[in-house]
């Protein structure tokens, strides 16, 4: 039977979300869940991965069921028409491990870390750069939850229509998926290298050659890093090793490092200083290198803990809302600047304008601003859903101490409210998502599609938390 470890204080990555659940089960099988779903027919049940999201997604304060026990993979069919059945629970890592052990083949999308389970990853529109989220790729999965008519715990399996566009990134709102089953591709290579930029339309320019790329505003300099990528019909690079070594001791452990000391010990003006001499000395510039796929498009970013919140615009929108995120930076590390004057002007008729000036010199911004495409995806909900345009996740992050943490939420609560009024960005649910459930109605075509199609799939709301029923619940409490 399932491991109970009742009684247990469960905290995420960013130590922002702790909670103590009633219950707690690890099952090991379709079965064991489908047994627990009966035994608490009545409670409040919520579905964990690896707890990496930095939103309330994951939070259970009830029931809480963690699938790190079912994490089988099976490969089938081949070549082209290769698929993977992939237990919810399996985290990526091992799933890429599994991938290529049964046939060379890897994930069609990956994001920067491989630390999630599969089925958390796509619950909150995780995704990389160049490719699509990750929960469009899903072709199918099998939810388990309550059958409308016998009230009998079932699995569902979802593979067509607006019910698997919704059940894609879903936030575990609509049942607990056990598996799900993704397209697979045959392993490839990527170059990459780095640029210095000083104006944005050149950075998006490169994408032609370079459509896997991401890139950094550097906070301070206010200059752009593309790290430049395309996939590659070559072999590895003989430098390969030593560029794996650069990577780890000089960008995931030494400017971790340094980053935390400027943020946590040093006075403000080394982070303006670090950003503006020291940093560029640090990034190898042309120096071209091809490697695997997944060891170049991911990195150690769990090392060293932090906070993000991530929020993505249109390619239209970019360039104006980057222009607003360098300014607000600015304004906040206390420096005299102006946003324009038709922005002051909204700002000042939709009332942020006053807080905005008692906010100045309150956050100093310390960590490079990175930017990736992510191409529209097929779902309801999930971040990049919708349009013909891709879009552009800005990622802000902070490492400060967890406990001094206030003045990056308070720029990250303004900075999503006026990025959703100004260029109708969203926040990335599995990261800081501090808007309420009308702001985001506006910026999803399909909020009330998903919406309805939750409560069909679960009209008590067994599956939904606190914060998820005043998203997406028929009577949404006040958060
Ligand atoms: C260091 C770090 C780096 C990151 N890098 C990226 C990145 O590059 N790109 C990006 O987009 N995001 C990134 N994220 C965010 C992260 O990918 C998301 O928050 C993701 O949802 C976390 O997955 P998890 O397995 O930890 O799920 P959890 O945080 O445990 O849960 C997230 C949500 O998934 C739901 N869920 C989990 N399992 C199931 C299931 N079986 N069925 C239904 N619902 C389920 C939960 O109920 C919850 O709503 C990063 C986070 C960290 C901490």
């Amino acid at each position: 039977m399932a491991a109970d470890a009742t009684g247990n204080i469960i905290k995420n990555f960013g130590r922002n979300v702790v909670f103590q659940p009633q219950v707690y089960f690890q099952p090991r099988s379709e079965e064991e869940v489908l047994e627990l779903l009966d035994r608490y027919r009545d409670r409040r049940i919520r579905v964990i991965g690896r707890l990496h999201a930095w939103s309330d997604a994951p939070r259970g304060d009830d029931v809480v069921i963690d699938l790190r026990n079912m994490h089988s993979v099976r490969v089938k069919g081949s070549g082209e028409n290769a698929q993977a059945v992939v237990e919810a629970g399996c985290q990526i890592k091992h799933l890429l491990k599994e991938l290529s052990r049964q046939g060379g083949y890897t994930m069609p999308s990956l994001g920067l870390i491989t630390e999630q389970a599969i089925a958390g990853a796509a619950s909150t529109g995780t995704h990389g750069s160049g490719k699509h989220s990750l929960a469009h790729y899903l072709q199918s999965l099998r939810v388990a939850g309550y059958d409308s008519q016998s009230g009998e715990a079932v699995i569902r399996t979802i593979d067509s229509g607006p019910e698997l566009l919704a059940a894609r990134c879903a936030l575990g709102s609509l049942g607990i998926a056990t598996s799900v089953t993704i397209p697979v591709r045959s392993q490839y290579n990527v170059e990459e290298h780095f640029e210095r930029y000083d104006d944005l339309d050149t950075v998006l320019a490169a994408e032609e050659e370079y459509p896997l790329q991401q890139f950094f505003l550097v906070p301070w300099s206010w200059c752009f890093y593309a790290q430049h990528r395309r996939e590659i019909d070559q072999g590895y690079s003989r430098s390969r090793l030593l560029y794996r070594l650069y990577w780890l001791l000089g960008m995931d452990v030494s400017l971790h490092v340094a980053v935390r000391l400027l943020v946590r010990w040093l006075p403000r003006l080394f982070t303006k200083l670090f950003y503006r001499k020291i940093l560029p000395a640090l990034v190898p510039r042309r120096w071209k290198v091809v490697d695997r796929s997944d060891r170049q498009l991911t990195m150690e970013h769990e090392m060293f803990r932090h906070i993000e919140i991530e929020l993505f615009v249109t390619r239209t929108q970019l360039p104006a809302a980057l222009d607003y995120v360098a300014w607000l930076s600015k304004h906040l590390g206390g420096d005299d600047a102006t946003p324009g004057e038709a922005i002051e002007q909204r700002l000042t008729e939709a009332g942020y304008w006053d807080t905005l000036q008692k906010l100045k010199g309150s956050y100093l911004h310390h960590y490079p601003i990175c930017i990736r495409r992510v191409l529209p995806d097929d779902t309801l909900i999930s971040m990049a859903c919708g349009g013909e345009e891709p879009w552009y996740a800005i990622s802000l992050i902070s490492y400060a101490d967890p406990r001094r943490r206030e003045t990056f939420f308070n720029f990250a609560k303004i900075v999503a409210e006026t990025g959703a009024l100004l260029f109708d960005a969203r926040p990335h649910w599995g990261k800081y998502c501090p808007l309420k459930r009308e702001q985001l109605r506006r910026l999803y075509p399909c909020y009330d599609e998903f919406c309805q199609l939750r409560q069909q799939a679960d009209p008590q709301g067994r599956f939904q938390n606190q914060w998820t029923e005043q998203l997406f619940g028929d009577d949404p409490p006040d958060a």
